[in-house]
């Protein structure tokens, strides 16, 4: 079947490139809009599980961020004074899962799309989704008409908004989460090691980048949905918030240049939107469709798994309706599994009082090794 198509895709973030990448290869003429004016210069650092790479592979970037990737191996889970609770194995054979700066990954994929295809201070305002294709309305007045589009736009998805109204909002998690990169030459860490730090209500995540880097996401309990993303004096904030946990994290927090500092609120999908994504020709993938807890590091697999996957039905199904119904059904169980464990796990690690703690960290001691291998062998093992 060789119908090309023009395609509309909403967001330049993981799961938007990868899909202008993925269609662009497939012969179809795709272009991105990103509400940003720069795309690589988005902080933070990815876990990607062996499926990102194959995908990777196949749509021709894996060459490009090879020198870039640093191999992960295992997993170690703490006590807020550094006291091993449980350790996790993540070897898949002869996959591998990586760690990458998001700025590397971001770079390869506009070099693959192409600077040209991707248009930046783009709001989107409007969207008229009929039988005839899809027309987008930006604030700028400017105005365009595809066959399809694609919402990649993130948690809070305008395109969702706009395409189901009112009726599918992400929920709040009920916790803050920071991110940033700390640089650590020298550190005394392993390269090939995550560390999970758990506290009172709070956790922290460090995952080596390679090359004295070590990118960091820490969760907090918090009963308001602020997002100040860049609010001055968050690093003192962040370090004074984790400074009862043991001395590495204090050190990890203290060497991270403030401008790599963000602060978010945690999203996840209600029940109800975990299976409805599509509707006429417009189709949501990745944190669009069904944000995700970043416990795990699961969320941007996820979206690239998405990308890839819709791109594929979009070139071999008859209409662009047909490939979002098969997108959606065969990919909604795996989604809703790995969600699900995402945000269990997620919980876990922010239980408060002194009992729960007590209870936690003998279940993670005594149980939850076998779990969690169970758990990475459901995320690295794809259909
Ligand atoms: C602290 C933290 C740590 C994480 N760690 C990991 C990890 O280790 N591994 C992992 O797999 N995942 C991780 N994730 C999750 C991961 O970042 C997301 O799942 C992934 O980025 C989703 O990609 P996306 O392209 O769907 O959405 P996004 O990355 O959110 O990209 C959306 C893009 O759309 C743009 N946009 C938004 N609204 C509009 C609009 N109206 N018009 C135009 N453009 C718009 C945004 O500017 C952005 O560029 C983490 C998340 C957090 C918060």
């Amino acid at each position: 079947m060789s119908h090309k198509y023009k395609v509309g895709i909403i967001g330049g973030g993981v799961s938007g490139l990868t899909a202008a990448a993925a269609l662009t290869k497939h012969g179809h003429q795709v272009s991105v809009f990103e509400r940003t004016d720069r795309i690589d210069e988005t902080h933070g650092g990815f876990l990607m599980w062996p499926q990102a790479n194959n995908i990777f592979k196949k749509i021709g970037i894996a060459e490009k961020i090879a020198p870039n990737i640093n191999l992960i191996n295992e997993v170690l889970t703490v006590d807020i004074e550094g006291k091993l609770l449980s350790k996790a194995l993540l070897d898949f054979g002869n996959e591998n899962c990586y760690s990458i700066n998001k700025k590397d990954l971001m770079e390869a994929l506009v070099e693959e799309v192409g600077q040209q295809n991707i248009s930046h201070i783009k709001f989107v305002e409007t969207i008229i989704n009929d039988e005839n294709g899809v027309t987008i309305k930006f604030k700028d007045e400017s105005e365009y008409t595809f066959d399809l589009l694609i919402g990649a736009d993130g948690a809070n998805s305008k395109v969702r908004e706009l395409i189901f109204k009112t009726q599918q909002k992400p929920a709040y998690m009920g916790y803050t989460i920071w991110q940033g990169i700390a640089d650590m030459p020298g550190a005394n860490m392993n390269e090939d090691t995550i560390i999970e730090a758990y506290g009172d209500g709070k956790k922290i995540a460090i995952t080596p980048l390679g090359y004295g880097k070590y990118a960091w996401w820490a969760a907090s309990t918090s009963s308001h949905r602020r997002l100040e993303h860049l609010n001055a004096g968050r690093k003192k904030k962040v370090v004074q918030r984790y400074k009862n946990f043991y001395k590495l994290i204090n050190e990890v927090l203290k060497t991270t240049p403030e401008e790599t500092i963000i602060k978010n609120a945690a999203f996840t999908s209600p029940p109800d939107a975990r299976n409805i994504w599509g509707k006429g020709k417009v189709i949501l993938i990745g944190d669009a469709a069904h944000p995700c807890a970043p416990d795990r590091g699961i969320s941007a697999s996820l979206a690239i798994e998405d990308a890839f996957y819709l791109s594929e039905l979009i070139s071999t199904y008859t209409s662009p309706e047909a490939a979002f119904k098969q997108f959606t059904t065969s990919r909604v169980s795996r989604v809703t599994t790995l969600i699900k464990m995402a945000k269990e796990h997620g919980e876990l690690g922010l239980w408060k009082s002194s009992f729960a703690i007590f209870i936690r960290n003998f279940l993670l001691k005594n149980v939850l090794a076998k779990s969690s291998r169970k758990m990475f062998d459901t995320i690295a093992k794809m259909d």
